[in-house]
């Protein structure tokens, strides 16, 4: 065998005997809420689709309409000729949505994150970042070759500690937590964050992954208390409630600017297609004039929470912890047997003995279901693993 088979190979092999390798699974998304899988329809709770927009009719005319009048793809980057006039207006969109003064559209939340980063630390500055934050968020703390230091979950006490201890022997200092946690569903400190980050001159970065269109009235984390916290990075992306393709950052206009000349994934990758910015502010118009559908995806999480009597969902994510791997494997065919879809998550997305189901609710899944599952759950899984 070649040598580079080899290797995959046996990678493969150690993680099968691990229970960790994962494979592709052809869905085909019906209607919002079902995935054909197999020929088998299931109920979905594993669609970050939270409003069910990626299927709206409004939306996919607008993409449509944009695809006829502006083609397919971009043809460049923005800076070259990619920067089709629906780009500027979807960021003017977005910066009145979070309150900033401007807004920078990337080709993905990913793509977002693996270019704001670099940007502003380097060499010798430093990232605080919570461990349990996105692995973009990890792997664009990577690209800057500067000093990190991982802070507890969530744990404000620990952030001031390391401020305490470490700020002095920096230049630039940023503090990056998703708003959302993605696979936990709760919500970062952000307003105590945000002092903390003013006191001590570091910078705070959010990932509204999961915030835009579902919490704070749609506007994300960084509204989850009513008033605006003082978040100058707000980053996120549009391939979540908002239900497209793309990422963003909402932030001051000097640092949009920057941004624009300096972040490798805006500079030197081509613009996100016209039909995903078309489709995105088609999505806005929804969530900015429907206050009602904004809510429904909390609303209903927050029935399962009650209905198995865990602590009140913070987010349209509810994770039920079953423990190591195959445990998590088991509980969901369990569930795909009575026509649910609940993918299973393991490690490396989840710390090991930490394995899941992830719930994700959306404003279209019927209460009905919501108290069947919740029986399943309460009745096969968190029995079991008890
Ligand atoms: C999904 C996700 C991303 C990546 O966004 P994409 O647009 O899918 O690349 C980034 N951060 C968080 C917290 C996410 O959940």
């Amino acid at each position: 065998m070649h040598s580079l088979d080899e290797f995959a190979t046996a990678k493969l092999t150690e993680l099968e005997s691990n229970q960790l390798r994962r494979s592709l699974v052809d869905s085909t998304r019906v209607g919002g809420i079902w995935v054909e899988r197999d020929g088998k329809r299931l109920l979905s709770f594993s669609c970050n689709d939270y409003l069910n927009l990626s299927q709206h009719p409004a939306v996919i005319e607008a993409a449509i309409a944009a695809t006829r009048q502006h083609g397919v793809g971009s043809g460049a980057s923005r800076l070259v000729t990619g920067n089709y006039p629906l780009l500027g207006e979807l960021e003017a969109r977005l910066a009145a949505l979070k309150g900033t003064e401007a807004a920078c559209v990337f080709g993905s939340g990913y793509l977002a994150n693996a270019g704001i980063i670099p940007v502003l630390a380097g060499r010798g500055d430093l990232v605080l970042i919570d461990e349990l934050a996105h692995a973009c968020l990890f792997a664009g703390t990577q690209l800057t070759r500067g000093a990190s230091h991982i802070f507890r979950h969530n744990d404000v006490a620990h952030v001031e500690e390391l401020l305490t201890a470490h700020r002095a022997n920096y230049k630039r200092v940023l503090i990056v937590t998703d708003g959302v946690f993605s696979m936990d569903g709760d919500l970062a400190p952000v307003a105590e964050l945000a002092d903390l980050a003013r006191r001590h001159d570091a910078w705070l970065m959010t990932d509204d992954a999961h915030g835009l269109g579902v919490i704070g009235g749609g506007r994300g984390s960084s509204f989850a208390g009513g008033d605006r916290a003082d978040v100058p990075l707000q980053m996120g992306t549009l391939s979540k409630a908002v239900g497209g393709y793309g990422g963003y950052l909402c932030a001051s206009r000097p640092v949009v600017e920057l941004m624009r000349n300096r972040a490798r994934t805006f500079v030197y990758s081509t613009a996100l297609p016209p039909a995903s910015a078309a489709a995105a502010l088609a999505a806005l118009d929804l969530i900015t004039g429907d206050p009602a559908l904004v809510a429904r995806p909390l609303a209903k999480a927050r029935a399962f929470t009650r209905a198995l009597n865990l602590p009140d969902a913070q987010s349209p994510i509810v994770p039920v912890i079953v423990g190591d791997a195959s445990a998590a494997l088991d509980a969901s065919a369990l569930l795909q047997d009575e026509g649910f879809l609940v993918v299973p998550i393991r490690p490396p997305t989840v710390p090991a003995g930490t394995a899941r189901l992830r719930f994700a609710f959306t404003a279209g899944h019927p209460d009905e279901a919501i108290e069947r599952i919740a029986a399943l759950v309460r009745e096969q899984v968190m029995a079991e693993s008890r």
